[in-house]
């Protein structure tokens, strides 16, 4: 149960930093047999470790009641990035009002590179809970950590649950600042060879994941 305290304690802390509200969002963590990943329709702020629900990676349930709708992205997250430990996804101000405009976050500032590339992606819309947003958002992955999702919010992972809490909130400061840059005129970009350098460096300090 250690590791569903852990869960409970990260879907709190993302409502106290402003990630999520009400029973939107949802958080997971890898188990050895599966997944631990917040139950469907709880309030997040008051959620107990008893709360949460074990999945296998057939998504079957394991232990506790009804898991979130999105346990389907959770348990495709997992399967197709092997160091992925723990997945926070949030319905926050910012990455949705990006995300509605269906636009990738350019690098307009050096820390884009924190979700491991050059920019950040955008995920096509799909209706939440099924395949077809898992696949979109699976894709949108590919070599990063976080991505937006269209109409929807925002996902990202690491190698535990603080770094994919600490990831998603970093991604919902970037959406706001690059919004604030739209309203202004819009950013001067970054170049390929300054990002390279920045991702570079954060390789050789152990950044992101
Ligand atoms: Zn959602």
């Amino acid at each position: 149960m250690n590791l569903a305290r852990q869960v409970a304690d990260c879907a709190r802390l993302s409502v106290a930093i402003g990630l999520n509200q009400g029973a939107s969002g949802n958080v997971s963590a890898r188990s050895p047999d599966g997944l631990w990943i917040t139950p469907s329709g709880l309030d997040m702020s008051g959620l107990r470790a008893t709360d949460m629900v074990r999945l296998d990676m057939q998504g079957r349930v394991l232990t506790g009641g009804k898991p979130s709708s999105e346990w389907r992205m959770h348990r495709d997250l997992y399967a197709a990035f092997p160091q992925a430990r723990a997945v926070a996804h949030a319905h926050s101000p910012f990455a949705v009002a990006l995300a509605c405009l269906r636009r990738d976050i350019p690098p307009f500032h050096y820390m884009v590179a924190v979700a491991g590339g050059m920019d950040i992606r955008c995920a096509p819309y799909a209706t939440f809970g099924t395949q077809a947003l898992s696949d979109a958002v699976i894709a949108a992955l590919q070599e990063r950590r976080a991505c937006l999702m269209a109409n929807h919010g925002l996902v990202a992972w690491g190698t535990g649950l603080e770094r994919a809490l600490a990831l998603a909130l970093e991604v919902e400061t970037l959406c706001g600042q690059y919004l604030r840059c739209l309203q202004a005129g819009g950013p001067v970009l970054l170049s390929q060879e300054e990002m390279a350098e920045v991702l570079e460096r954060f390789r050789d300090y152990g950044a992101g994941a």
